[in-house]
C-alpha cells in the first residue's frame, strides 16, 4: 500500500508549506480519517503555476505521437493502483466497488481514446485557403488555420466522480491531450485518493521523460486555494465540476483578472424528462423501475440525475406518481458523499416545500443513525406552480423527483420553455406521439446540451459525438463539451497563418500534408497533398 504524505504535489516534488490541514472523513460513519492534507499556500501555487507555463516552452511543440504515448502511460500507472484506488475513494466516498471499478475503468479507457484522437491527428482542424494571386479586385494571401494548445490549465475535481471527473479525469485528459500542464485542486471529499492518482501521474511524466511541471497537484478545502489559482496570472484556463454557486464564482474571478481567461464550468442541472400518456398505459411499470433507478444511481448525485419528470394531469398519471412514490420508498437510501452534500440536500428540499405550491409525497428528510442519507423524495405541483416559483427550478442533488403536472401539450411546451439551460432533456413517447412529441423536442432543444429519446439521463457515453454540457446555468461555455473526444477543443485555441513561409509551417498546415490528416483545402475536405 502506498504510503501517504497529506502534501502537495508542485511539480513532482511533495511540499507542504502551509499550516492548515484537513482529512478525509468516512461518510458511512462521519469519521474523520488520520492522514492531515495541507492547504496549498499561495507560494505552492505561484510554484506549480511558474513550473507549468516552464513546461508549456517543451510541451507545445511535442508531437501529437509523444502525447498520445504520454496518455498511454498514464493509463498504465493508474492501472497499477488500481485496487488501492477503488478502496482508497469507497472509504472516503462511499460510492461502492461496482461503481468504482466501472468508473475507474471509464476513466483509463477515456486517456487512452484521447491518445487514439490524437494519433489519428486530424482533431487539429487544419484549413487551408490557398492563395489566389491573380484574384480581381485584390489577391487573395495564403492562409492556413488549426488549433494549438491554449496554456496551463487549472482543473478543480468534482466530488461526485471521484476518477472521472477528478485528478486524471476527462478535464485532465482533454489537457494533456491538447498539449497543456495541468494544475489539479483536488476536492476536499477525497484528497487520499487525489493524492494516489497524483503518484501515478508523476510516474508516467518521469518514464515519458516530460518537464516535472507538465502536472501539479493542491489540496484544498477553502475556496482561498481555488482562488488564488484562477487569479495565477500565467494561467490560461480552467475546467470545472460543481455547483452554480463554486462555478460561477470561479468564472467571475476569472472575468475580473486583468487578463481574463476562459472558465470550463459544468455546474447544475435539473434534466427535465417528459412522459408523453401513451408511454404511461403501453409501458407504465417499466417506466417507473427505469426512472426511479436512475433518480436513486449514487444515491442520486449525478449531474444528470432526472429531477423533474412532466406529465398531462389525469387518473393515469397520479397512478403513476402514487406507484413511482412507493418504488422511491421502497428502495433503500445509499449513503451521500459528505456533509455539505446531505445538509446542502436537506436545506434545498426544506426551502422548496416551504415556498409553496408543492406537496411533499415521499422523504424529505435526513435519514439519521448511520453515514450521511437522505430520504428518497418525490414532489409534485402543478405547472402554473412551476412556471411562477424559481425555487421549483433549483437542482435537489441527490435522490430527488419533482413531478409537474400540465394541463395539455400546449401547456407542457410553455413549462419547458420556462426551464434555464439543462445539460439533458429526456422524451418518452410511442410511435404514434411522434408528432405530438415535435414542439416539446423543439422546446428542449433550445436549452438542453443533450436530447434522448425512451431512455434515462444518466449513463454519458465517452464517444467523438458526445455532447456533455448546456446553456447556463448547466454550463457557462454552452459551445463545449465535458465528455468525450471534442472536449479538448476547450483548450486549444485557433491561428491562421498568412503567407508564412513553408519552412515555417507546423506539419499540419505543410502542403505535403505529412500526418496524412483530414483537412479542409480551399473549401473541400480532403487527405490529398497541395500540389505547388
Ligand atoms: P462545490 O462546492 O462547487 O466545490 C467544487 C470545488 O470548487 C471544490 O474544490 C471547492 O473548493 C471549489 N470551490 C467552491 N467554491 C469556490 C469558490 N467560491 N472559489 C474557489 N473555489 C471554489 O461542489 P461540491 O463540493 O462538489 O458539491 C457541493 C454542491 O455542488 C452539491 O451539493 C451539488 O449541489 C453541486 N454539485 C453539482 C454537480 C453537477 O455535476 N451538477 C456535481 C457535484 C456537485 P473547496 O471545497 O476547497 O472550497
Amino acid at each position: 500500500m502506498t504510503t501517504l504524505t497529506g502534501k502537495n504535489s508542485i511539480a513532482g516534488n511533495w511540499s507542504a508549506e502551509g499550516t492548515q490541514t484537513f482529512t478525509s472523513v468516512d461518510p458511512r460513519t462521519r469519521q474523520p480519517g488520520k492522514v492531515q492534507f495541507h492547504n496549498a499556500t499561495a507560494s505552492e501555487i505561484d510554484r506549480a503555476v511558474s513550473a507549468a507555463a516552464e513546461a508549456f516552452r517543451q510541451t507545445r511543440h511535442y508531437p501529437a505521437s509523444r502525447l498520445a504515448d504520454f496518455l498511454d502511460t498514464a493509463a498504465a500507472e493508474i492501472e497499477k493502483l488500481r485496487d488501492e484506488l477503488i478502496e482508497m475513494a469507497d472509504y472516503e466516498t462511499a460510492l461502492g466497488s461496482t461503481r468504482l471499478t466501472g468508473e475507474l475503468t471509464r476513466t483509463t479507457n477515456q486517456l487512452k481514446a484521447f491518445g487514439n484522437l490524437l494519433r489519428e491527428g486530424s482533431y487539429v482542424e487544419a484549413i487551408i485557403d490557398t492563395a489566389l494571386p491573380d484574384r480581381q479586385p485584390l489577391p487573395r494571401p495564403d492562409i492556413r488555420r488549426m488549433l494549438i494548445p491554449i496554456g496551463p490549465v487549472a482543473v478543480f475535481s468534482a466530488s461526485n466522480f471521484p476518477f472521472a471527473f477528478a485528478t486524471a479525469g476527462g478535464d485532465t485528459a482533454s489537457a494533456f491531450a491538447a498539449g497543456c500542464p495541468v494544475i489539479v485542486k483536488g476536492h476536499p471529499g477525497h484528497p487520499a485518493t487525489t493524492e494516489l492518482f497524483t503518484a501515478a501521474l508523476n510516474n508516467a511524466i518521469n518514464i515519458s521523460g516530460f518537464p516535472a511541471g507538465f502536472f501539479s497537484m493542491v489540496q484544498g478545502d477553502s475556496v482561498e486555494v481555488g482562488q488564488t489559482l484562477v487569479k495565477h496570472p500565467l494561467l490560461e484556463a480552467v475546467g470545472f465540476t460543481g455547483s452554480l454557486r463554486g462555478g460561477r464564482a470561479i468564472y467571475d474571478t476569472a472575468a475580473q483578472r486583468p487578463r481574463p481567461i476562459p472558465v470550463y464550468a459544468e455546474m447544475g442541472s435539473i434534466n427535465p424528462v417528459v412522459i408523453m400518456p401513451g408511454s404511461v398505459e403501453a409501458r407504465g411499470d417499466a417506466l417507473i423501475d427505469a426512472l426511479a433507478a436512475s433518480a436513486t444511481l449514487g444515491a442520486g448525485q449525478y449531474c444528470t440525475n432526472p429531477g423533474l419528470v412532466l406529465m398531462l394531469d389525469s387518473p393515469d398519471t397520479d397512478k403513476f406518481i402514487q406507484r413511482y412514490t412507493e418504488a422511491m420508498t421502497a428502495r433503500e437510501p445509499q449513503v451521500m458523499l459528505n456533509a455539505a452534500i446531505e445538509s446542502g440536500l436537506a436545506r434545498t428540499v426544506e426551502q422548496t416545500v416551504r415556498s409553496g405550491g408543492v406537496d411533499l409525497l415521499a422523504g424529505g428528510e435526513t435519514v439519521t443513525g448511520g453515514g450521511f442519507c437522505y430520504a428518497h423524495t418525490v414532489m409534485k405541483a402543478d405547472s402554473a406552480a412551476f412556471r411562477s416559483n424559481p425555487q421549483l427550478h433549483h437542482e435537489h442533488f441527490g435522490p430527488v423527483t419533482l413531478f409537474v403536472t400540465c394541463a395539455s401539450l400546449d401547456d407542457m411546451r410553455l413549462t419547458l420553455e420556462s426551464i434555464e439551460g439543462q445539460l439533458t432533456g429526456t422524451i418518452h413517447g410511442e410511435d404514434d406521439e411522434i408528432e405530438d412529441a415535435r414542439p416539446l423536442l423543439q422546446a428542449l432543444t433550445e436549452r438542453v446540451g443533450r436530447l434522448i429519446w425512451n431512455g434515462v439521463p444518466t449513463g454519458v457515453e465517452v464517444s467523438h459525438a458526445q455532447q456533455h454540457g448546456g446553456p447556463y446555468p448547466a454550463t457557462t461555455a454552452p459551445w463545449s463539451t465535458s465528455v468525450g473526444m471534442m472536449a479538448i477543443k476547450r483548450f486549444m485555441r485557433p491561428v491562421a497563418y498568412q503567407n508564412i513561409p513553408p519552412a515555417l509551417l507546423p506539419d499540419a498546415l505543410k502542403n505535403e500534408n505529412p500526418l496524412n490528416i483530414l483537412r479542409i483545402v480551399n473549401s473541400e475536405y480532403t487527405r490529398e497533398p497541395i500540389k505547388p
